[in-house]
């Protein structure tokens, strides 16, 4: 006899654009939400697998509050199968029971821990949020009812439900564009039009966006930074992190992305309609400088984590060249 499905049983989880079907004990594409006795659960609710306070340059994002520091926390999953993943050891590739056992932090006392650091600032990171979300909402509640802002560094990978709640509770983001159609669906397991429409969104809603692209010599070409900067001008972002690679994870034994590959690309990105573009990874400080879009002086000089703000001034959370007047893009 056949067994038909119980369609019952079978719940949706709308935390991200792969919306999972979920039969009852089953585990969803992020090995984080599950199907328990008709209700989607998350299964690390509020378990840390990092925190940390760092200066917010290393997010990165360089048009937000320049030379503050964060705290940044993660707990553990992603809903992408990235080869290259740099934090896969909390992202992918952990221990369930690890994860399980590990410690537990309360959003109610994240303003306590707050005023401890003493930051304003909390980062949802390392991992992707987006399979978090509860908690991060829940985080993001305390952290602007004590007076701080909010960061997402996430791979956009939304679901629209997800999508309106993120800009409602998030101040700034960082995106991954990871690469272009195919890349996606090669690499990532993933595919590009939700995260391209979670970017356009978040710009036309005035949230502070910058975008970051891994880039991997061995996968990327010329030609592929080409077509990803023609969709970052497009889409209208002001601020392109090019950061080079390092190996990791399943990729441990390919080549760390190279000084001249990533000088090119630049080249390629600054050709294009792209206000800001920054070479991350890189011994080259040039790579880094925040110059005015109209008379090219130099506004933020950054050697590492070291940062410098120069010919310019901040009024009212806005900073302005000191020789020609222009407002930087940014909330400072
Ligand atoms: S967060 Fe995404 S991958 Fe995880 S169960 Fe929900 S829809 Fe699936």
């Amino acid at each position: 006899m056949i067994q038909r499905k119980k369609l019952s049983e079978v719940r949706v989880c709308n935390f991200c654009a792969r919306s999972c079907h979920l039969d009852n004990g089953e585990v969803g594409a992020c090995g984080v939400r599950k199907n328990i006795a008709g209700h989607i659960t998350s299964l690390y609710y509020s378990k840390i697998a990092s925190m940390a306070v760092e200066p917010i340059e290393k997010k990165p994002l360089y048009h937000f509050h320049p030379a503050s520091r964060v705290l940044s926390l993660a707990s553990f999953g992603c809903n992408f199968s990235c080869s290259f993943c740099q934090n896969y050891s909390i992202a992918q590739d952990y221990d369930p029971y690890f994860a399980y056992e590990s410690e537990s932090i309360n959003p109610t006392n994240l303003p306590m821990i707050m005023e401890k650091e003493g930051v304003n600032l909390v980062a949802y990171t390392y991992s992707e949020p987006t399979v978090w979300q509860d908690y991060m909402l829940e985080c993001c509640d305390w952290v602007s009812g004590n007076g701080g802002k909010n960061i997402m560094v996430t791979n956009g990978f939304f679901s629209s439900v997800a999508l309106d709640k993120f800009t409602r509770s998030v101040d700034a983001f960082n995106i991954d564009l990871k690469g272009n159609r195919a890349f996606y669906q090669k690499h990532c397991g993933a595919r590009i039009e939700p995260v391209l429409h979670s970017i356009s969104r978040l710009i036309s809603a005035g949230k502070h966006v910058e975008v970051t692209t891994l880039l991997i010599e061995d996968l990327h070409t010329l030609e592929d930074v080409r077509e990803i900067a023609r969709m970052v001008s497009d889409l209208g972002v002001k601020v392109w992190h090019l950061s080079r690679f390092y190996p990791a994870y399943k990729m441990s034994n390919s080549n760390r992305t190279s000084e001249p590959f990533l000088k090119e690309a630049i080249e390629i990105a600054r050709s294009k309609d792209i206000d800001f573009v920054y070479g991350g990874n890189s011994q080259n400080i040039s790579n880094s400088l925040t110059k005015c879009t109209k008379c090219s002086n130099v506004l933020i000089q950054r050697d590492q984590y070291n940062v410098h703000l120069i010919n310019s001034r901040i009024e009212n959370s806005k900073m302005f060249c000191n020789i020609c007047g222009t407002e930087l893009f940014g909330k400072y």
